[in-house]
């Protein structure tokens, strides 16, 4: 079946009970058994429940994995992952990742021992150098957030897979719609299902996924007994959101690339990062690696902090806050707010300065869009 037609049926079939079209929602705790050791699938919610049964096997055929499972959220999804290492192990991990990834990592690194390295993997012979005998994992984001650099996944997986070690895919910022990890060798994929997947800003959730038999029992066994899994009611509304993935998508690719084309030709604008303008230094590997460029703009505006803040008040629709790949625009500063936790020196490093500003872009109409930036810019 086509990923689209995946999106509408993959998991979901009309109910046992009374045929319901839509999975019902099982807001239950535990299940009764039928006799002694004999229950129906699911004896007790954190170890399996049928709605979020549904979502998983949903998420699985998306990604083409072999294991999902839903947890409460896209840092639960990563808490559970980390599950895996030990004392001592190292990990070296893409240097702009996700300010909450940042934040966790350098907090295993002090409460557990874990070391992590933080590196720019767009140099993945550089990688080669870092990997010694205690490595057990590449942690890849791509695109990065919120510079939007991308990392090969085929080349560095490959080079993981060499010395032994598990590649890790944070596919947040593109959905399955628009890269598929694991054809290109990665053995773990986590989400924010928080963002594009459900889609509606109405859900905070995460998944994890992986693709083979011994990982996928590994990670399954960790769910259950960290107790990471999402509610009933959440996966419903996340197994909705992901019914009109296709679309929604098709409307936010179409949307950013006219608004990044835009803010590329504003004289306030002194760079725009986004993989789908031909001067984006990895526009070629965005060609090759993903379906599309997605929906994430990031620009650094030529000008003082109180021209920054005079655009973050001044639009309309793109409203101030965090999170992203909702149905509807949002604008930030990731200096004072999503990679605030970072630190300054971390966000020196990588290049993430005060004067930039990142959009969410939404699927309202292309023009009201940018009339609004036009607008703000002024
Ligand atoms: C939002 C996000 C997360 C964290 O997800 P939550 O659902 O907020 O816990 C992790 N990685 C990326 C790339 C994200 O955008």
């Amino acid at each position: 079946m086509s990923f689209q037609t995946d999106t509408i049926h993959a998991g979901v079939a009309p109910d046992k009970a009374y045929g319901a079209i839509m999975t019902p929602i099982y807001q239950s705790s535990t299940f009764v058994f039928e006799d002694i050791g004999k229950h129906r699938g699911f004896d007790y919610t954190r170890s399996g429940n049928p709605t979020r049964q549904a979502l998983e096997d949903s998420l699985a055929s998306l990604e083409g994995g072999s294991f999902a499972a839903a947890v409460t959220s896209g840092m639960a999804a990563i808490t559970t992952v980390l599950h895996l290492f030990t004392t001592g192990d190292e990990i070296i991990c893409t240097d702009d990742c996700y300010g909450g990834t940042a934040r966790l990592l350098k907090t295993i690194q002090e409460h557990f021992g874990i070391k992590v390295h933080f590196e720019d993997l767009r140099n993945h012979e550089r990688l080669e150098s870092l990997i010694n005998s205690r490595t057990r994992a590449v942690w890849i984001e791509t695109p990065s957030n919120p510079l939007l650099n991308l990392v090969d996944i085929e080349a560095v997986s490959t080079c993981a897979k060499k010395h032994g070690l598990l590649s890790i895919v944070d596919n947040t910022f593109l959905s399955p719609y628009l890269q598929q990890p694991f054809r290109l060798g990665a053995d773990i994929v986590v989400h924010s299902t928080t963002k594009y997947l459900n889609g509606h800003s109405d859900v905070i959730g995460g998944a994890l996924l992986s693709c083979n038999p011994e990982l996928d029992q590994k990670l399954k066994y960790l769910v259950n007994t960290l107790g990471t899994c999402a509610q009933p009611f959440d996966c419903w509304l996340v197994l909705r959101g992901i019914k009109t993935l296709v679309p929604r998508m098709k409307e936010h690719l179409y949307n950013a690339q006219g608004v990044a084309e835009f803010l590329a030709g504003h004289p306030k604008v002194k760079q725009v990062f986004y993989p789908g303008l031909a001067s984006h230094p990895q526009h070629e590997l965005a060609r090759r690696q993903q379906r599309g460029f997605g929906a994430m703009v990031s620009f650094d505006l030529d000008g003082n902090i109180e021209d920054v803040n005079r655009v973050l008040k001044g639009t309309k629709l793109f409203a101030l806050a965090e999170s992203l790949g909702g149905v509807e625009s949002l604008i930030e500063h990731p200096a004072t707010m999503s990679h605030l936790s970072m630190g300054n020196e971390h966000r020196q490093a990588v290049g993430i300065t005060d004067s930039v500003i990142r959009l969410s872009i939404g699927i309202e109409d292309r023009d009201d869009l940018i009339d609004d930036l036009r607008r703000a810019l002024g």
